[in-house]
């Protein structure tokens, strides 16, 4: 992180888009485990992209305020590659499917 950055807290990563998962589901403490990652990290949001794929986890694709890509039936997989071979100012790229 840059001296002049503020720390990156987990309230950044924080979406007010309403979750439809399941109660009790585990995308709940996925995303939860993912977003403190991220701020133990100390990777902003704004240096973050997330690839999604199909299914109940690939719609906790606007459940994170960090840039976001959500596929269908595999297709994520080529573009989080290709995204992971730029030289972007991204330091995160995750990929979830
Ligand atoms: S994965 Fe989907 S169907 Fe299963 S508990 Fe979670 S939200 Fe419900």
């Amino acid at each position: 992180m840059c001296s002049g950055c503020k720390t990156v807290e987990f309230k950044d990563y924080y979406s007010e888009n309403v979750y439809t998962w399941c109660t009790n589901c585990g995308n709940y403490g996925i995303t939860s485990a993912l977003k403190r990652a991220l701020v133990n990290l100390q990777i902003a949001p704004h240096e973050t992209l997330m690839c999604f794929d199909i299914g109940c986890n690939g719609n906790g694709s606007d459940k994170i305020n960090a840039y976001t890509f959500h596929g269908l039936h595999g297709r994520v997989i080529p573009f989080c590659h290709w995204s992971s071979t730029r030289k972007q100012k991204c330091k995160c790229n995750s990929f979830r499917w």
